[in-house]
């Protein structure tokens, strides 16, 4: 059997789920993690969706949405824990390090080069474009049906995913499901709205406040931006407002790498790495305990905001 058949066979009889993804939500993770959820439920399933982090106001236009709930709200730790757009158990946060040994059993569906394979079932492949490409694999399986509802929450995570359909992991798979999840129903006026009409004005803020931030080193090949706590203060923001400002730095001609610093209030910084077409980011965010695909990656490094831009700087002019 393949991955996907025996997930789908896992999942047609499973009674009592949890869904579950990583903290600070993207479009992927919360698509791939309804589709999912909505699907079970609707066979009579009793799903519980859960996330440690609110759901970001740019998706609360998603179906279900509302019935996603953090760790500490679930009494009894159902016996089937789906991970989704997870590379690790430890992405999901500090609040599931006890679901491991309650749940009997795990199944990994993601699409991270990095990911560790930590399920009992694992279906994990880098060339999706988004994990809800392989979350409709597993659906048409079961078979599920894909109400409009299910097909808005996976056109939405392929849409993010692929920075509306614009970067180089857009296949023509992608496009194909993106057409055929118009066809079955997702409410594209209101995604269009959502994504990409409806910005609140303090990420327009956080925008400008951090646009005079920007560096240049390696003779223009390497550009950032970086958030301070300060200047996330003065706009009225919050972390989730950032989202996005990494696109910045990466669109300069010339550059090959594109970094975002974002400074968290516990003395770490978040970063954001973006490549064009050499570099990769993987491989440097692993180098400091993160981890991605190629051209998005990701890391939380303990230091002072210049400290970890100079690590981080050098550890990607060594990639040019
Ligand atoms: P972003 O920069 O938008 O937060 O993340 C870019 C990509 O890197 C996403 O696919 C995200 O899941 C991954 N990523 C971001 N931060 C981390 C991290 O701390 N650890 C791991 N393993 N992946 C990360
Ligand atoms: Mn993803």
């Amino acid at each position: 059997m393949t991955a996907v058949e025996s997930i789908a066979a896992a999942l047609a009889a499973a009674r009592d789920v949890a869904v579950v993804s990583h903290i600070i939500p993207d479009g992927d993770c919360l698509g791939s993690t309804l589709a999912l959820t909505l699907a079970l439920r609707q066979r009579g399933a009793r799903v519980v969706a859960v996330n440690t982090d609110p759901v970001p106001e740019m998706f609360q236009f998603l179906p279900g949405q509302e019935t996603i709930v953090p760790p500490e709200k679930v009494e009894e730790i159902p016996p089937l824990l789906v991970m989704v757009d997870s590379t690790d158990m430890e992405r999901a946060g500090a609040g599931f390090s006890r679901w491991r040994e309650k749940t009997r059993m795990v199944i990994n569906i993601d699409h991270h080069v990095s990911n560790t394979r930590f399920g009992h079932l694992n279906l994990v492949d880098s060339r999706a474009a988004a994990t809800a490409e392989l979350i409709y694999a597993v659906l048409e399986r079961i078979p599920a049906t894909i109400t409009p509802a299910i097909a808005t929450c996976l056109y939405t995570a392929l849409a993010t995913d692929t920075g509306s359909f614009q970067y180089e992991n857009c296949t023509a798979t992608t496009m194909r499901l993106a057409a055929r999840l118009m066809e079955l129903g997702a409410d594209l006026s209101l995604i269009r709205e959502y994504l990409w009409e409806r910005k609140p004005l303090a990420s327009i803020r956080l925008l400008a406040a951090v646009l005079p931030t920007l560096t240049l080193a390696c003779e223009g090949r390497i550009a950032w931006l970086t958030v301070s706590r300060a200047a996330l203060e003065a706009a009225g923001a919050r972390p989730e407002h950032a989202e996005g400002l990494v696109n910045y730095p990466r669109s300069i001609a010339g550059v090959e790498v594109g970094l975002l610093f974002r400074e968290l209030p516990d003395g770490q910084v978040k970063v954001s790495l973006r490549s064009k077409k050499i570099v990769d980011v993987n491989a440097v965010a692993a180098r400091f305990g993160g981890g991605g695909h190629r051209r998005a990656a990701g890391c939380t490094v303990k230091g002072d905001l210049e400290d970890v831009v100079a690590m981080i700087v050098a550890a990607a002019g060594e990639e040019l």
